[in-house]
């Protein structure tokens, strides 16, 4: 079977979306003739938002993109990649930890499946210091997270927290 090398997944935990999330999703976009976000359901990680919350999240602030596509993914990434069909996986790189994570998943995953390739996008330094984990510790001490994340990701934790406060 060819290969289908024009479509890639973006896989991640979006926990939550970041901007430095939704700048590698723009690039990829405009490289791949379609992108899918795939939002990881893991089980045993603790997570601020639920699933589908981060999925919502996803498509609210990417509603302005046309060529993407945002799913739940469980198991290996490698076998939801070849249920697809699509081979190519794109991941983003910050700092020498990351690349040192994503290296050791990169060569895993290619043990496991040979035909997937994954591709790294450089972040922007404009969004080099952004991490979720860092969003969530910042948000939960209710510091000012609006200039790390899109205004659509803002304005779905302010709505879910005034929610909680007033339960
Ligand atoms: P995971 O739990 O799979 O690491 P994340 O949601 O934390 O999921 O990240 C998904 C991908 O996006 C990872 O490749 C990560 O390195 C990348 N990423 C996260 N934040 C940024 C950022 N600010 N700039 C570029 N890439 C990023």
């Amino acid at each position: 079977m060819a290969k289908n090398n024009k479509v890639a997944i973006y896989p991640g935990s979006f926990d939550p979306l970041t901007n430095g999330h939704l700048d590698i999703i723009n690039r990829a976009a405009s490289i791949f003739e379609e992108l899918i976000i795939a939002v990881a359901v893991n089980g045993e990680k603790e997570t601020l938002l639920t699933k589908d919350e981060r999925l919502e999240i996803i498509i609210k602030a990417t509603s302005g993109i046309g060529n993407i596509k945002v799913e739940f993914f469980n198991g290996l990434l490698v076998d939801y990649a070849s249920r697809n069909d699509v081979f190519t996986i794109v991941r983003g790189l910050r700092t020498l930890s990351d690349f040192e994570y994503e290296f050791r998943m990169a060569i895993m995953n290619r043990n496991l499946d040979n035909s997937i390739e994954t591709i790294f996008l450089m972040t922007d330094e404009k969004y080099g210091h952004i991490s979720s984990s860092f969003v969530k510790e910042i948000y939960n001490l209710d510091g000012d997270v609006s200039s790390f994340i899109p205004d659509a990701v803002l304005s779905y934790l302010n709505k879910i927290k005034n929610e909680k406060n007033n339960k």
